[in-house]
């Protein structure tokens, strides 16, 4: 470590995102607060990630009652790290509004454990969620092309930034009923460069999934290129 990051770290001592304790080790959250994350890992649905999935299907992965009934569904495997609690929101909200984009290399390692049947199903391309640029130009970052390049890091996976864009502003998807956030960003989403996905499985990367509306439009977009799969892997998800 340098001597200017020494200087750094004892008037700006690294904290803890959730809980807000000076970290020994700059790491991003605290041992007592990793503890406290409501990791998805029991009992999840081995198709769409859901937990409290009770059915066994043929080849005796745990299933849910909804991909039992609907075995073609768009998404392979969708899978998220921990349920969207209060202690992944202050993650999550730390990363994306408050600069704290240093908390992309511990997400991402969650995101990379949480999705251990996505990598070992084969992944070819990773995609993030596109922002729309005007909101780029405030935040000054994506954090779903954080936690990409994060992936992309850690498994040598080729990460895309130029498949799919944002065409059109739209509504904080907080901010919208559920009704609302599928019309919300319906056509939001525009696919470029398809040759770079025809035929390969894809990985899409976001922050949250709380009823999916966003990430079903990316994947629509993308389906458009015929892609082999796509996946979908977030740091939180609404349970
Ligand atoms: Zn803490
Ligand atoms: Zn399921």
């Amino acid at each position: 470590m340098s001597f200017l990051q020494d200087i750094l770290n004892v008037i700006l001592p690294p904290r803890c995102a959730v809980c807000g304790e000076v970290l020994s080790i700059d790491k991003g959250i605290c041992d007592k607060c990793i503890e406290d994350i409501d990791f998805l890992s029991d009992s999840i649905c081995y198709r769409c990630g859901q937990p409290h999935s009770s059915f066994i299907d043929k080849k005796g992965h745990k299933i849910c009652g909804n991909c039992l009934a609907h075995p073609r569904r768009l998404f392979r495997f969708s899978r998220s790290a921990c349920s969207y609690d209060s202690i992944a929101q202050k993650l999550i909200l730390n990363l994306k509004f408050h600069d704290r984009t240093d908390l992309a290399s511990v997400l991402a390692k969650m995101m990379y454990v949480a999705g251990k049947d996505i990598f070992a199903s084969g992944v070819d391309v990773i995609i993030p969620v596109p922002l729309h640029y005007t909101r780029i130009l405030k935040r000054k970052y994506n954090q779903s092309a954080l936690l990409a390049k994060e992936l992309g890091r850690l498994t040598g996976i080729k990460v895309c930034y130029d498949v799919l864009t944002k065409s059109r502003m739209t509504r904080p998807q907080v901010e919208c009923s559920g009704f609302e956030r599928l019309n919300n960003v319906k056509g939001a989403f525009l696919l470029k460069n398809s040759e770079k996905i025809k035929g390969k499985r894809v990985l899409l990367i976001d922050d949250v999934l709380t009823t999916g509306s966003t990430i079903k439009e990316c994947a629509l977009a993308i389906k458009k290129a015929h892609p082999k799969s796509i996946d979908n892997l977030t740091i939180a998800r609404v349970v």
